[in-house]
C-alpha cells in the first residue's frame, strides 16, 4: 500500500521531528528517510544523505521539505516502489525528476504515476536575465512580462514525465507565493516549509 501527503509545518525547523514521529505512528513504519537537501540531482534509495530525492523500495516514509521548489511524488502501486523528489530550479535544470523516473523503472515499476504539490507558479517564479539561456537550455518555459522574466519549473516537469512516459500525473500544485496560506521562500525569507512524503506499507 502507498500512501502519500503534504503537511503544512507549524513552526520552524523545530517541528519536524514532531511530523516524522506522527507519521511512523499512523502508519506503523519504523523508518523514515528525508534527505539533507543541497539543489542536487542526487537520489538515494533506501537511504538517506545530502541529495534531493529518495526512492524507497522496502516500507518506510520518504520526506522532503520545501518553500516554493516543486516537491514531486512518483508512485507504482503495482511494485509497491515510491519516490519523493525536491526539484527546485536547479533539481529541474539537472532533470532529477526524469533521473528518479529511470532508477525507479531500473526496479521494474512499469505503472507509475507522478503527483506535483504547491511550489511557485509561473504566476510569479520570477528570474534574472542571466538564466535565461540556461533555463532555455534545460527545456524550462520562459516568458518576459515589461521588463520582468518569469519561469514555468511546473510545466518543464511534467513535459519530463511525459517524455518519460508517465500520463497519470496529478497537479495539486497552488502557487505558493501568491495562493493563500502557503509558505514562500521567495516572498518573506521564512524557516517554515511544507513537508512532502510518500510511504510504503
Ligand atoms: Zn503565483
Amino acid at each position: 500500500m502507498i500512501d502519500l501527503g503534504f503537511i503544512k509545518e507549524r513552526d520552524a525547523k523545530a517541528e519536524l521531528a514532531e511530523i516524522a514521529a506522527e507519521l511512523k505512528q499512523k502508519y506503523s513504519l519504523e523508518t523514515l528517510w528525508r534527505p539533507h537537501q543541497v539543489h542536487s540531482d542526487t537520489i538515494f534509495v533506501d537511504g538517506e544523505g545530502e541529495g534531493d530525492g529518495i526512492i524507497i523500495t522496502k516500507p518506510s516514509i520518504a520526506l522532503i521539505r520545501t518553500a516554493d521548489c516543486v516537491p514531486v511524488v512518483l508512485f507504482d502501486e503495482t511494485a509497491d516502489i515510491a519516490g519523493v523528489f525536491h526539484s527546485g530550479w536547479r533539481g529541474t535544470e539537472l532533470k532529477i525528476v526524469s533521473k528518479g523516473l529511470a532508477k525507479m523503472k531500473d526496479f521494474g515499476c512499469k505503472n507509475i504515476s507522478a503527483v506535483i504539490f504547491p511550489a511557485i507558479g509561473f504566476c510569479c517564479f520570477e528570474i534574472g536575465k542571466e538564466l535565461l539561456e540556461r533555463f532555455a537550455d534545460a527545456g524550462i518555459p520562459t516568458e518576459k512580462r515589461g521588463e520582468k522574466y518569469y519561469a514555468d519549473l511546473k510545466t518543464a516537469i511534467k513535459n519530463e514525465l511525459k517524455n518519460g512516459g508517465v500520463t497519470d500525473i496529478s497537479d495539486r500544485s497552488e502557487c505558493t507565493f501568491c495562493g493563500e496560506g502557503y509558505f514562500s521562500y521567495r516572498k518573506n525569507k521564512t524557516e517554515k516549509r511544507h513537508a512532502t512524503f510518500v510511504a510504503v506499507k
